[in-house]
């Protein structure tokens, strides 16, 4: 009885804790956001102007209705979001809107790979903004040729889907057998993960493999010939820019 009576005290105590060092980081964030915001504000124009030379943005056309804001609350792991199906009640109810791109206040500490920027977070969100305005464009066959299920499928993870045919072949497995050592062995399983995708989080999930090719199409748009010794990535990444262009013609510019 004392036992738990213990226990409960220490997780309530654990969870004050938790909730204080949560509210001074949301304080911390807003004090040093002013100093922040140029950083912002450049990244933000840097992206647009890249969606400017791709065809998804003109003045009032398409992707130039998407606004960035900073939200109260610090980021829970998050870099940035977007509500791109429809937003929780929860979310209506303390004024998120469909669509926009929200940065959590203490800025994007993580861009989901190493050396991503602030502008990284930015193209990425600006995928999940595109699909929200144009869902059905996303329903059609390109988009499961190119990523392997449909944009809202949750419950395929890509990273899975790729163990399964990269541990399934024969070649694979005898390669990692004549590896001498477990490094050995990590590097050429890494190798053959990064054929296929841009970071880890873009393995995850159907929305995330597409937002993360998208910010590296964005990113290396003048030279994605690059990428070719990288077979799985560089289909990704001519199948959006394939739909650039669909999209870029379909809007008029
Ligand atoms: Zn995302």
């Amino acid at each position: 009885m004392i036992e738990a009576m213990l226990d409960l005290a220490i997780a309530g105590a654990q969870k004050t804790w938790a909730t204080y060092q949560y509210l001074s980081k949301t304080h911390e964030a807003w004090t040093n956001l002013d100093g922040e915001m140029p950083k912002v504000t450049r990244s933000f124009q840097k992206v647009r102007q890249e969606l400017c030379e791709i065809g998804l943005l003109a003045k009032g056309v398409w992707l130039d209705q998407i606004e960035l804001y900073v939200a109260v609350l610090p980021s829970m792991g998050e870099a940035g979001y977007v509500f791109d199906d429809s937003v929780p009640w929860w979310g209506r109810s303390v004024g998120f809107e469909p669509g926009m791109i929200y940065l959590p206040s203490d800025l994007p500490f993580a861009a989901y790979v190493p050396g991503g920027t602030m502008a990284d977070v930015i193209r990425h969100e600006f995928a999940h903004s595109w699909r929200w305005l144009d869902p059905c464009f996303f329903e059609e066959d390109w988009f499961v040729r190119a990523f392997g299920s449909t944009y809202l499928d949750h419950e395929y993870c890509g990273k899975e889907v790729w163990e399964e045919r990269f541990f399934g072949r024969r070649v694979n497995i005898d390669a990692l057998e004549r590896c001498k050592s477990t490094e050995a062995r990590v590097r050429l399983i890494s190798q053959g993960f990064d054929q296929e995708f841009v970071s880890h989080y873009g393995s995850t999930s159907t929305c995330e493999d597409f937002a993360e090719t998208f910010r590296h199409f964005l990113r290396y748009r003048n030279s994605l010939d690059r990428f070719k010794p990288r077979k799985g990535l560089y289909k990704k990444l001519k199948a959006v820019e394939r739909a650039v262009h669909v999209t870029q013609r379909n809007i008029g510019l």
